[in-house]
C-alpha cells in the first residue's frame, strides 16, 4: 500500500517534467504497472505513457508534448539521450 504523500510527490514529479495529466494519474492509480509493463514507447527515460498515450502518439509527439509543460531545466529529449547511453552501456533493452 502506497501511502498518499507518496503519491503526492508523484504527481508533483510528473507536472515537473512535464508529462501528461492522464499519464501521472495512470501511474499513481498503477494502472500501468500491470496494463503497459515492458512495452511502453520511451521506456527507461522515466515517463510511462498511460494506455492511451501510448497508442495514440508516437514517440516524437510524445516528446513534443512533455517539452511544452516541462519545468525541469534539461529538455526531455537530452534526458532520452542520457538513458539510451545507459542502456547501451548495461547492455538492456
Ligand atoms: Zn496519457
Amino acid at each position: 500500500m502506497i501511502d498518499q504523500e507518496i503519491k503526492d510527490h508523484w504527481k508533483d514529479m510528473g507536472l515537473h517534467f512535464g508529462y501528461p495529466d492522464c499519464c501521472i494519474e495512470a501511474f499513481v492509480t498503477g494502472v500501468n504497472k500491470c496494463d503497459t509493463a515492458g512495452k511502453y514507447k520511451l521506456q527507461y527515460t522515466g515517463y510511462v505513457p498511460c494506455k492511451t498515450c501510448n497508442e495514440t502518439f508516437t514517440e516524437e509527439q510524445m516528446v513534443e508534448n512533455i517539452e511544452i509543460n516541462r519545468g525541469e531545466e534539461e529538455p526531455f529529449h537530452k534526458s532520452i539521450l542520457r538513458a539510451n547511453n545507459f542502456k547501451e552501456t548495461i547492455g538492456y533493452d
